[in-house]
């Protein structure tokens, strides 16, 4: 077993372990991550009762408009489930996409030919490569760690934007607690709505504008879930979710080709994952989509183990290929990636953030919720 796993303490239920400063024991030993999931579990259990409920309210919104919801798509095992699900349940969605430039090209054929096999309208949404390749550049040269930040923060303006502009009031992504309701470690990820970071970011490291990307902030967030009242929902909570069980249907039903790993439909997030934060901020996010998979009784702890026995990266050869396409791609030197990789991390909270802002009106919020409660 590899050495560096022993050399932290982790958790008797899950993988989870002191590579988080986040993370503490209770008394058997069990680690927050886990105990925490094991609630949010319980609390977001569907009925089948939640689930016609949930249809017909999007089916009477969605009455004599083109598209009853949204379906984002990404071309990963849950967003493609979530899509197969939504037309079998009677709805009209717009499946949407985003291209930020890094998509495999076995996504991009998981994706056609699942719209085809559906017969529903997609809209890719493409982001100028030039832009986000600038923006890359300059959250690389940060040295912040989520560099993903990107890619969640235009996904999520991109849905509201077309959710909005269809007058769409429901948004069904593939995002579910059964295979991602741990919580990500505050020390391995960032506030995804953060568009004062990606700005602030931007200025200090690039001499290009913000002209295209979609930025979304805690303003638009209010704008869209509560002044104009669009719905996000994890899709899948709905169905009893199961991962192995989703990809057999997908195989069956759309011809879809399996990925080795969670997020592997974009080679960004894979080199991403599977070099750049283990070799450079020491993250295994592997522990934390184990985890989840064990304690939702997807996956044997001890098959957990023997899978993180063995290296990020399946095979060199993979690990080589993405490095030079990355390289290449953001036109790099290795000289370049070996003095990054050896920089030390900086917090995003460094360059200028809105999470303050955020947690104080998150604050208020649940506490006037609290308040209409009481008052009926
Ligand atoms: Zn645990």
């Amino acid at each position: 077993m590899n050495k560096s796993y022993f050399k932290y303490q982790s958790c008797n239920r899950c993988l989870m372990d002191t590579t988080t400063s986040k993370i503490v024991f209770n008394e058997n030993g069990f680690c927050n991550f886990c105990t925490d999931f094991i609630v949010r579990q319980k609390n977001t259990e569907k009925t089948v009762s939640d689930l016609d409920k949930l249809i017909s309210e999007i089916k009477s919104d969605g009455k004599n408009k083109k598209y009853d919801c949204i379906v984002g798509v990404s071309g990963g095992v849950d967003s493609c489930f979530a899509l197969i699900r939504a037309v079998e349940c009677g709805l009209r969605p717009l499946a949407v996409h985003m291209d930020n430039g890094w998509n495999s090209e076995l996504a991009q054929n998981n994706i056609s030919n699942l719209i085809r096999s559906l017969n529903v309208d997609l809209h890719t949404h493409v982001i100028n490569w030039e832009e986000y390749k600038n923006l890359q550049e300059a959250f690389l040269k940060a040295n912040v760690i989520d560099i993903e930040l990107l890619y969640d923060n235009a996904m999520a303006a991109v849905n509201y934007k077309l959710a909005n502009k269809f007058n769409i009031k429901y948004i069904l992504s593939g995002m579910n607690t059964s295979t991602e309701g741990f919580k990500i470690p505050d020390d391995w990820v960032w506030f995804k709505n953060d568009a004062r970071n990606i700005k602030k970011i931007t200025k200090k490291f690039s001499n290009q504008k913000i002209k295209t990307f979609p930025l979304f902030g805690t303003f638009d967030f209010i704008y869209y879930e509560i002044v104009k009242k669009i719905k996000w929902i994890l899709f899948p909570d709905y169905f009893n979710y199961k991962k192995d069980e989703a990809v057999k249907e997908l195989e069956e039903k759309s011809n879809f080709k399996k990925y080795p790993y969670k997020h592997y439909d974009n080679v960004f997030t894979r080199f991403y994952q599977g070099y750049i934060l283990p070799k450079k901020f020491g993250v295994d996010k592997r522990k934390l989509h184990l985890s989840n998979l064990i304690i939702s009784n997807q996956m044997d702890k001890n098959e957990a183990l023997r899978i993180m026995q063995k290296p990020v990266y399946e095979n060199l050869e993979d690990e080589k290929k993405d490095k030079e396409y990355f390289l290449k791609k953001m036109k790099w030197s290795e000289k370049e990636l070996e003095n990054y990789l050896f920089e030390k991390e900086v917090s995003h909270s460094f360059y200028g953030s809105e999470r303050e802002l955020w947690n104080s009106l998150h604050k208020i919020y649940i506490n006037l919720k609290k308040i209409k409660k009481l008052f009926g």
